[in-house]
C-alpha cells in the first residue's frame, strides 16, 4: 500500500521504513508520485497540530494515506521554549555563515546562562499525524529526555544534538540523571533506539495495525 511521506528529507524516509514497512506500507515521496505539494503554514499551536496540518494537505492534494511529522525541543527552564519554534529559534537568518543550528544552538547556551546542570533539563518531542483520503486522522507523539549541556560537544545527528547530554538510565527517559555524552557523540543507529520520531513511530505503527 503506497503512503505520502510529507518530507524530503531522506533519512525520515528511511525510519518510516524501517519501524512502518513490515505493515506492507511502502512511502513516496511527493516528487517521486509525480505531484506538488504546497507550502504548508505552520501556524498550529503544538507539535501535533503542525503534523496534522501537513498530513492533510498531502491527503488532500494527493488522494494518498499521508504521513507527517513535526519535532522540536522543549526546555523546562524556558518554559518549553523553544518548542514547535525550535527550527527558527534565532531567526530566520542563522549565524554570519549561515548556518542556522549553530545559532539556535548558541542562543539556547546564553538563555540558560550558568543555570546548574540539574535545572537544564529538556525533552525532544515528535508527533506523527496519518491523514487518509476518508478524513481520519491518527496523531501520536514520543519523547526523549536528557539535559542542556554547556557546550557543543559531537559531530554526529543535527540540530540540538551536540548540547543534549542523554539521560542515562533506561534509555533517555524522564527523571533519569545525565549521563556524559550528547546525542552528538553517539552513532545515529544508537540514537534511533531512543529517539522521540522512533518512539512516535512505534506508536502509530500500533494505531496503523488496527487501522489497515
Ligand atoms: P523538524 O520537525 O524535523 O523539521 O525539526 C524541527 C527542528 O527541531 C529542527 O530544525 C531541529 O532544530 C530540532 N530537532 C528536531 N529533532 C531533532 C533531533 O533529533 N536532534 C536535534 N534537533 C532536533
Amino acid at each position: 500500500m503506497i503512503f505520502l511521506a510529507a518530507t524530503s528529507n531522506k533519512d525520515k524516509i528511511i525510519e518510516f521504513h524501517r519501524i512502518l514497512g513490515h505493515l506492507g506500507i511502502e512511502f513516496k515521496t511527493a516528487e517521486e508520485l509525480g505531484i506538488e505539494l504546497p507550502e504548508v503554514e505552520e501556524n498550529g499551536t503544538t507539535f501535533a497540530e503542525n503534523a496534522l496540518l501537513k498530513a492533510r494537505s498531502g491527503a488532500e492534494v494527493s488522494g494518498y494515506p499521508t504521513l507527517a511529522d513535526d519535532s522540536g525541543i522543549c526546555v523546562d527552564a524556558l518554559g518549553g521554549a523553544p518548542g514547535i519554534y525550535s527550527a527558527r529559534y534565532s531567526g530566520p537568518e542563522g549565524d554570519s555563515r549561515g548556518d542556522k543550528n549553530a545559532a539556535n544552538n548558541a542562543k539556547l547556551l546564553r538563555e540558560l546562562g550558568d543555570l546548574p546542570l540539574e535545572k537544564r533539563t529538556a525533552h525532544y518531542t515528535c508527533a506523527i499525524a496519518c491523514v487518509f483520503p476518508d478524513g481520519r486522522e491518527l496523531v501520536t507523539e514520543g519523547y526523549c529526555f536528557g539535559h542542556i549541556g554547556f557546550e557543543e560537544r559531537g559531530t554526529n545527528g543535527f540540530g540540538y544534538d551536540p548540547l543534549v547530554l542523554i539521560n542515562t538510565e533506561a534509555k533517555a527517559t524522564e527523571g533519569a540523571a545525565p549521563g556524559e555524552l550528547t546525542f552528538g557523540e553517539i552513532p545515529s543507529d544508537v540514537k534511533d533506539t531512543m529517539s522521540h520520531r522512533s518512539r512516535a513511530l512505534e506508536k502509530m505503527c500500533e494505531l496503523l495495525r488496527s487501522e489497515l
